[in-house]
């Protein structure tokens, strides 16, 4: 139709008329484009919001997740600490072991014994190396998918990717430490008995084998010494640096996360 109107024109020589049928022409396509432009954007925002509210829930659960490794290691390191400083004759007593133990683990000094028991046991803790978890689902398919660059929000994508970074570094450095733990208990059999015992209480379907400890004769062993300094040294860096980075940086990536869907929760509050 409107082809035809032009030619109709050109032949008439209207030049007026030839440029407004081109401009209809040129307006139209420009409208229409304009159309898809707008609706690819809204269909982006919308993928984009469902993304951050999936990235939001993976998240809640692995802060819940992490929470356990975020409380437990820093308290095990203040026993240790407490543990080494009476083993150098900086302490008299263990009194305040029990005090902590009892502390983080209440039920304990229900059962005769049991405290004393636990505090031992935590020789065995400088050798239990574990990686956190570290896994958010919607992020490794993003990851996967070669789109992280699609995420919109700046400060959402930065603070992701330090985080995914930060707990690779963390599983090789937890990795790294490994190779140094020592196994007290079993490199030095004669400080330490352990069998299996059958304690009276019901810890949440937890069981615990009966340790003792000699500290006497731990105190006068230097090469026991020395690995405890190692161990506990090793823990030390284990809790700070190979644990605690990642989980502030997946902090800060709740954080952005939240600013971007305009949350105002307090993260700790959940
Ligand atoms: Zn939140």
């Amino acid at each position: 139709m409107l082809l035809r109107s032009i030619t109709k024109h050109v032949k008439d020589q209207n030049w007026f008329a030839v440029a407004l049928d081109f401009f209809i022409v040129v307006v139209g396509i420009l409208i229409a484009f304009q159309i898809t432009n707008w609706n690819e954007r809204r269909a982006t925002a919308v993928d984009e919001r469902e993304f951050l509210n999936r990235l939001h829930g993976d998240i809640l659960e692995l802060q819940e997740r992490r929470t356990e490794y975020d409380k437990s290691r820093p308290e095990i390191l203040e026993i240790l600490n407490v543990i080494t400083e009476f083993l150098y004759g900086e302490r008299d007593d263990l009194s305040a072991t029990e005090a902590l133990q009892v502390q983080f683990l209440p039920e304990l000094a229900d059962f005769e014994g049991l405290v004393e028991s636990s505090i031992c046991n935590h020789f065995e803790w400088t050798d239990a190396l574990t990686v956190p978890p570290a896994t958010l689902p919607t992020a490794t398919e993003i990851v996967y998918a070669g789109r992280v660059n699609d995420i919109a929000s700046d400060k959402v994508k930065s603070a992701l990717q330090t985080f995914l970074q930060q707990s690779e570094r963390a599983e090789e450095y937890i990795g790294a430490l490994r190779k140094n733990g020592i196994r007290l208990t079993i490199t030095f059999p004669d400080l330490f008995e352990i069998r299996s015992s059958k304690w009276d209480y019901d810890l949440d379907g937890e069981t615990f084998s009966h340790y003792r400890c000699d500290y006497e004769a731990m105190r006068s062993n230097p090469a026991f010494l020395n690995a405890v300094e190692v161990s506990v040294r090793n823990y030390s860096n284990y809790t700070f640096k190979g644990v605690f980075p990642a989980s502030e940086k997946l902090a800060e990536l709740h954080q952005a996360v939240d600013e971007e869907l305009g949350l105002t929760h307090n993260s700790e509050a959940e």
